[in-house]
């Protein structure tokens, strides 16, 4: 078996919530790009992900990289494929992976077979990034809305009329007042 790691797996499935093929894709992808690039489990932000789609094998890619929208390194470029681009900031190496076609007819269980036990190379397309590596996540400072009163990352702040607003406020100004 090529999916060596079977306690790593079975964190996925307890993050995840059940054993699925999409999971096996995010699986083995990470621990693809893993090897590939030198990646270690990012406790910060070394390892940064880029994933083409918002399906189930992004969680497993959460649970081997340790990347994670709350540290800013998995980011989304929404195209609906089962591709992923990953960066080692350290190294500055980064790779593109892109599932390729399965053999078309296969029942569930057997597609599932083929995600866990297909080697690398035969179940992955690697290419070069596409996107540049990301910038590292910024801290930005925050201003009070001057309608609702909530206070508000500046990246997220409107100015209308010398007002500083929210996206909320700033939009339904634009619905009400024109
Ligand atoms: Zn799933
Ligand atoms: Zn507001």
């Amino acid at each position: 078996m090529t999916m060596n790691n079977q306690e790593l797996w079975n964190r996925c499935i307890e993050f995840h919530g059940h054993s699925c093929g999409g999971l096996a894709i995010g699986f083995r992808a990470a621990l693809y790009a893993k090897s590939l690039l030198d990646l270690d489990f990012s406790d910060d932000e070394q390892t940064v992900c880029v994933a083409e789609n918002d399906s189930c094998s992004v969680d497993a890619v959460q649970v081997v990289l340790g990347c994670s929208v709350g540290k800013g390194n998995l980011l989304f470029h929404m195209t609906g494929k089962q591709a992923f681009s990953f960066y080692n900031r350290v190294t500055g190496k980064s790779v593109r992976l892109i599932t390729r076609l399965k053999p078309q007819g296969m029942t569930k269980e057997q597609s599932f077979a083929y995600y866990r036990e297909t080697p690398d190379e035969q179940l992955f397309e690697i290419k070069e990034t596409r996107i540049p590596m990301p910038e590292e996540a910024r801290l930005f400072e925050s201003y009070i809305c001057e309608s609702c009163g909530e206070l508000t990352a500046s990246n997220w702040i409107r100015i209308r009329e010398g007002k500083k607003l929210c996206i909320d406020c700033y939009q339904s100004y634009d619905r009400f007042h024109v």
